[in-house]
C-alpha cells in the first residue's frame, strides 16, 4: 500500500510533485485552503455486483485539483494529513459530500450506496459517532446509504476504543467495511468481533490470481471464511477479465477494478453507470 510505505518513511518520486522538496508548514497550510478554495474532489470507482452486473454501490475516493501543483494523489497528502491532525476535516468534507449525493440519487429514483474511507484517526475518536449525527442533520441523509470503510491497522492501534466507535456507528444505521483485507495485522478474533458487513480483499492478493495456484486458494479460503462469517465480499484492483473471471469462480460477490472502470468525477460515473450497467462478463469458455 502506497500511503503505507509513505508513511514509512520511504521517498517516493513522483514527476508531479516531490513532497521532499516542499516545505511541510507550506502543505499545511495549503491543505487548509483546500476545503475553503474547493479545491477537493469527489471521485467514485463502482463496485459491480458479479450475480446481477448492477452498480449500486461506490467508493469514494478523495482528489486534489491543486491550483499550481496540479493533481495530487492521496497517498501524498493523506497521510500527512493524518500526522498534522487535519484528517477529521478531510473525512467530514467526504461525507457530507457523499450524503447529499445519496440523498439526491435516491430522490430521482437511482440510489447510490456510497463508501466512505475512514482514517484510523477517526475510528480512534471517541466523539466521530456525533460528528456524523451533525452531518447527518445538516444534509437530509441516511446512514444507511452510507458504508464507512476502515483498515485493520486503523483499529489494531487501540482495539477496544475502535470497536465502541464502529458499535456506535452500526447501531446508527452505517454499515461497515473491512477495507485492504490481508495487508494488516490483525486476527480472526477481531474480525469476529468487528461489526462489519463487508470485507475487501486488496489488490495486491487480487492482481495475477489467474496464474497464482497459491494466490488463488488464499482468495478461495478468504471468500468463504467471510461468507461463513455473513460477510459479502468484494474484490480490490480488478484489471483484467481473467482476474475478474476467476473471481467469479471462486464466489466474490462484489469487483471494483480499472477493468470495469477507474475512479470518475461524480457526474462521469453516473453517465457511466446509465449507459454501461447491468456491466455483464461472459464466463470463461463460453467464447467471450
Ligand atoms: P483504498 O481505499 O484501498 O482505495 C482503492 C485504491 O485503489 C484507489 O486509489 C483506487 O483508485 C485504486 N484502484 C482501484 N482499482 C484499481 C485497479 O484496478 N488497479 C490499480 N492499480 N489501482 C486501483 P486512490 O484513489 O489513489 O486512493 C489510495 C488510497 O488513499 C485509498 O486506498 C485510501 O486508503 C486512501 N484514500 C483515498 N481517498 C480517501 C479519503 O477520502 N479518506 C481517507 N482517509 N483515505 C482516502
Ligand atoms: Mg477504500
Ligand atoms: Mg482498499
Ligand atoms: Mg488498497
Amino acid at each position: 500500500n502506497d500511503a503505507r510505505r509513505h508513511q514509512a518513511g520511504f521517498a517516493i518520486y513522483t514527476p508531479e510533485l516531490d513532497l521532499s522538496r516542499t516545505s511541510h508548514l507550506s502543505l499545511l497550510s495549503e491543505l487548509r485552503q483546500a476545503v475553503e478554495q474547493n479545491e477537493l474532489r469527489m471521485f467514485l470507482q463502482p463496485k459491480v455486483c458479479l450475480k446481477t452486473g448492477r452498480v449500486d454501490s461506490a467508493e469514494a475516493l478523495i482528489r486534489w485539483q491543486h491550483p499550481r501543483r496540479g493533481f495530487v494523489p492521496p497517498f501524498e497528502f493523506i497521510p500527512f494529513a493524518e500526522q498534522t491532525g487535519r484528517i477529521g476535516q478531510l473525512t467530514r468534507w467526504m461525507l457530507l459530500r457523499a450524503m447529499e449525493l445519496t440523498r439526491d440519487l435516491a430522490a430521482k429514483g437511482t440510489p447510490l450506496t456510497v463508501s466512505v474511507n475512514v482514517s484510523a484517526r477517526d475510528v480512534q475518536d471517541a466523539g466521530f459517532p456525533e460528528v456524523l449525527d451533525a452531518l447527518l442533520a445538516q444534509s437530509g441523509g441516511a446512514p444507511e446509504r452510507i458504508r464507512l470503510e476502515i483498515t485493520e491497522s486503523g483499529v489494531m492501534e487501540n482495539a477496544d476504543r475502535a470497536l465502541t466507535v464502529l458499535h456506535a456507528l452500526r447501531a446508527r444505521g452505517f454499515t461497515l467495511s473491512l477495507d485492504d483485507f490481508g495487508t494488516g495485522y490483525s486476527s480472526l478474533a477481531y474480525l469476529r468481533r468487528m461489526p462489519v458487513s463487508e470485507l475487501k480483499i486488496d489488490r495486491s492478493f487480487v492482481q495475477g490470481i489467474h496464474r497464482d495456484a497459491d494466490g488463488e486458494s488464499l482468495v478461495k479460503s478468504t471468500i468463504e471464511l467471510s461468507h461463513n462469517l455473513g460477510l459479502s465480499v468484494v474484490a480490490e484492483g480488478v484489471e483484467t477479465i481473467e482476474e475478474w473471471q476467476t473471481l467469479v469462480r471462486l464466489g466474490s460477490d462484489y469487483v471494483q477494478g480499472y477493468f470495469a472502470s477507474k475512479p470518475l468525477a461524480v457526474e462521469d460515473f453516473i453517465a457511466w453507470r446509465a449507459a454501461r450497467t447491468p456491466f455483464l462478463v461472459e464466463a470463461a469458455g463460453s467464447g467471450a
